[in-house]
């Protein structure tokens, strides 16, 4: 969404506070094929004005829906996250200042007019914050490789059965039958 920063630009606030929520769209910043959203990214931001430069605040929270990468199970789950981003308001530029604000390590947002647009960043920030691949529990055993039972169900008895490599049956057979 756009973030109208105008009353802060003309000085009649110093602090503007917004929520909105947001569905990531196709053209942006695109999510792993296995995470869909629940419902879209909540984002409630805060825009200080700090004379010169502002700073921007968003925390987000996505619900999403995944499978567990070992055995397949539906899991729902969430993350919270965060974005900080300096935006340059152009009028004076206290650069120095910005050398000592190391929580936005110079990530700066461009105006566009009066207005700011963050969703894609935060849709990145989304994305980098998911881990590499999801579990439905810590010690998920996975699936039986051979049936493709969920092991978490029960033993499929695959493990039980001795099963000889084919060449060295051929083996066994010519020991059977000297
Ligand atoms: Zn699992
Ligand atoms: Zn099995």
């Amino acid at each position: 969404m756009r973030i109208d920063l105008t009353s802060l630009l003309d000085g009649r606030k110093s602090v503007l506070e917004a929520e909105y929520s947001y569905m990531p769209s196709d053209e942006g910043v695109l999510l792993p094929d296995e995470i869909t959203l629940r419902e879209p990214i909540q984002v409630r931001v805060t825009v200080t004005d700090k004379h010169g430069y502002m700073t921007l605040v968003a925390s987000a929270t996505a619900l999403y829906d995944t499978v567990c990468a070992r055995c397949l199970e539906p899991i729902s789950t969430s993350a919270t996250f965060s974005v900080s981003r300096l935006i340059e308001t152009g009028a004076d530029r206290h650069t120095q200042d910005h050398e000592h604000d190391e929580d936005y390590e110079d990530e700066l947002l461009t105006l566009d007019g009066h207005f700011v647009e963050i969703d894609d960043d935060i849709t990145e920030a989304f994305v980098l914050e998911l881990p590499m691949y999801h579990l439905c529990r810590e010690d998920c055993p996975g699936l039986c490789p051979k049936c493709g039972k969920k092991l978490s169900e029960g033993d499929c008895g695959c493990s039980a059965k001795k099963e000889i490599d084919p060449r060295l049956a051929i083996l066994q057979k010519l020991l059977e039958n000297p």
